[in-house]
This record gives C-alpha cells, structure tokens and sequence, in this order.
C-alpha cells in the first residue's frame, strides 16, 4: 500500500520535497488485476460447462465455448502467428488466443511488461500469495545471488526451446496439428490436466504454492516462459522508469518495494525485462517527482496513462477480432460430440 508517512530523513546536502498526494497507482492496479481474475474465473467456468455437456453427451447445462479460453494456449497462439505472419492469413482455429498474444505483447512493448503487472491472474495470484507470506512471517524471502541468476534464466531456456519448436515447424505441418484431433480439444486436455491432476502434478503445483508464498513471484521470476517473452517485447519499451537524482534522497524504499528484486536505488533509469511496470517503487517513494514513469525526453506518464494504454489495447486488440470475424473457432457441435469425451486419449502427434 502507498503510504506518506513517515517520510525518511534527507541525506546530508538533500532535501525532501514531499509528496502532495498519495499515490493511487496501486489500487488502479490492483482494480485491473482483480478485475481480469475474476474474467478469467468466469471463462473457466463457462468453458467447463462446455465441456461437461459435450462429455455427458448433451445431458448437461449448455454453454457456449468462451473464446478467452484460448489465452491459456501460448503455443498454440505462436504457432497461429507464425502462420499469420508467413501467410497473411488469419487462423481458422484458435483465433482469438493469437490477438490475446498480440494484445498483451503490445501492452508489453509500449507499457513495459504491464501485462504481468497489470493483467496476468497466474501474477496476481503470485502477488497475493507472496502477500500472504510477508503478512504472515513478517518478510519475503530473496535467494543469494548467483542463485537468483540461475534460476532466472530458467524461463528464457523454456522460451528458447518453445521459439525453437514454432519457428522451425512448417506452416502446413502447423495447420496440419491445429487442425487435428489434439490441437482442435487441446483446451480441454488443458482443463482436464487441472482437473484430473495426478499425484506428482499436485506436488508439483502444491510446491510451486509454497514456493510463492516465501520467495515474490516465483513462478513468474524463474519459471514462467510466457512473462519471458513479454519481457523480451518490453525491452523496445519507449517507456521507463527514471529516477531523478537531485530529487531522490537515497532511502532505498524503491528498492524494497521491488518485487523484481531491481535495485532501483542505484540505476537513474531501469531497462531490465524483468521490470513488469507495476510501479510499486513509485507508489512508495516519498519524494516528489524523484521517481516517475518516464517516456522519452523526460516525459512523466501518469498512471492513468497506463492504465487506459492497458485497457485500451486489451479491448480494441479483442474488439478488432470479434469486428471482423475472427475470433471464434466455429466448428460443428458433431466433432465436439466425438472428440471432447475421447480429449485424453489424442497424443501429441
Ligand atoms: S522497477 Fe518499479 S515498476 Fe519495475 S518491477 Fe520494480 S517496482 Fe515494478
Ligand atoms: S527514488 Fe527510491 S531511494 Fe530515491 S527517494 Fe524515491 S524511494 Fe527513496
């Protein structure tokens, strides 16, 4: 939480100029975040329905499919912009999981990484769980070093290998797997992954829990390949944190604000791709204008400008989709009478 008071000592030859209002960064943020976990909770929801009743043979409540449910198909959605890109041609299956990815690679480029600062619900759950711990045991813990690094580069070795499967997969050989038995019910092998979730696949998750709970974002830290290539994107980023040295007055609170672990004290701007735009380093820093998000030539962007480029992005990338036709996958209820019960038995071709 944002907070004023008490306002550090100013270092020799420093003064403070406090800030004139508290910052509200942090409950827009945290509104954005809530609001796309519950959207996410609601798809779910709808898409299991779905699934039910082409499971129990149309004996269930009916629901359509959510398209949403595609943003939780990151291969599948660079497999799809592969083929946008190669061809020119908008997928046929799957579509609307391909402008998500665009959407939030987007709001990653210009808004550095917000989409796993702003959007992400696997992040805000992170976020409420690393929460929970420092509530709970006073602290958050951080790995040494070295460790720290090795652990990090983690999720760019499982975004190299994910790249390095779509890129050298022909086009037809990718239309042939979407279009196939496992990559038209591969959202449903998804759900039925969490569903029925065997022995290790609960330790697994159970321990990955844990793990956040104790250590700030660590799935999204060490683990996560898709905020790896959202960071990628954000590395162009026109915008960056700046830190004004002649108003900062060294007290390091960004520094312990950071849940990225960005020594934020010691930089003027930060550039890393681990940097989510979050700006629980700005909505700390007692100083006024000593740290801003910052646009070239020294702009400062307010955090409604974030927040609107966010949902802008998000609900015009999606808009533009469903304008022109392409964010269903339509396809006839016969095959998903005959595929949905079987999902489980279609292997990875
Ligand atoms: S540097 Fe600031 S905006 Fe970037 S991740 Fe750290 S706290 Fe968030
Ligand atoms: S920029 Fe960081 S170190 Fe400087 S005053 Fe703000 S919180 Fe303190």
């Amino acid at each position: 939480m944002a907070t004023l008071a008490p306002a550090p000592a100013a270092p020799p030859g420093k003064k403070l100029l406090k800030r004139a209002a508290p910052d509200r960064s942090q409950a827009l943020r945290r509104g954005f975040q809530l609001a796309f976990l519950a959207l996410n909770v609601w798809i779910a929801a709808e898409f299991y329905l779905f699934v039910r009743y082409y499971e129990t043979g149309g004996r269930s409540v009916w629901a359509s499919r959510p398209p949403g449910v595609e943003g939780w198909l990151p291969i599948a959605s660079l497999m799809n912009l592969k083929v946008l890109l190669v061809t020119g041609q908008t997928p046929r299956l799957h579509p609307a999981g391909m402008f998500l990815l665009i959407a939030f690679l987007a709001m990653s480029w210009i808004f550095r990484k917000s989409f796993c600062g702003w959007l992400c619900p696997v992040g805000t759950i992170s976020e409420y769980l690393w929460r929970l711990g420092h509530r709970t045991f006073g602290r958050n813990f951080r790995l040494p070093r070295r460790l720290d690094i090795g652990l990090r580069s983690l999720k760019y070795i499982l975004l190299g290998l994910f790249l390095y499967a779509v890129v050298s997969m022909p086009v037809p050989a990718i239309r042939a797997f979407l279009e196939g038995p496992y990559g038209i019910v591969d959202d449903v092998k998804m759900l039925n992954f969490f569903r029925f979730l065997g022995l290790t696949g609960g330790i697994v998750v159970a321990l990955l829990v844990l793990a956040s709970v104790f250590v700030q974002n660590f799935w999204c830290r060490y683990l996560c390949p898709y905020g790896a290539l959202m960071g990628f994107a954000s590395l162009a980023s026109p915008l960056r944190i700046r830190r004004e040295t002649s108003l900062c007055i060294d007290c390091g609170k960004c520094t312990k604000a950071c849940p990225s672990a960005l020594p934020v004290d010691q930089l003027i701007t930060i550039q890393s791709a681990e940097c989510t735009g979050c700006m629980q380093c700005v909505a700390v820093c007692p100083a006024a204008g000593a740290l801003l998000m910052s646009a070239p030539r020294r702009k400062h962007v307010p955090v409604w400008v974030v927040a609107a480029g966010v949902a802008g992005l998000f609900l015009g990338v999606c808009g533009y989709a469903q304008w022109t036709g392409h964010w269903r996958t339509e396809l006839p209820s016969r095959l998903y009478f005959e595929l949905i019960p079987h999902a489980n038995e279609f292997t990875h071709p």
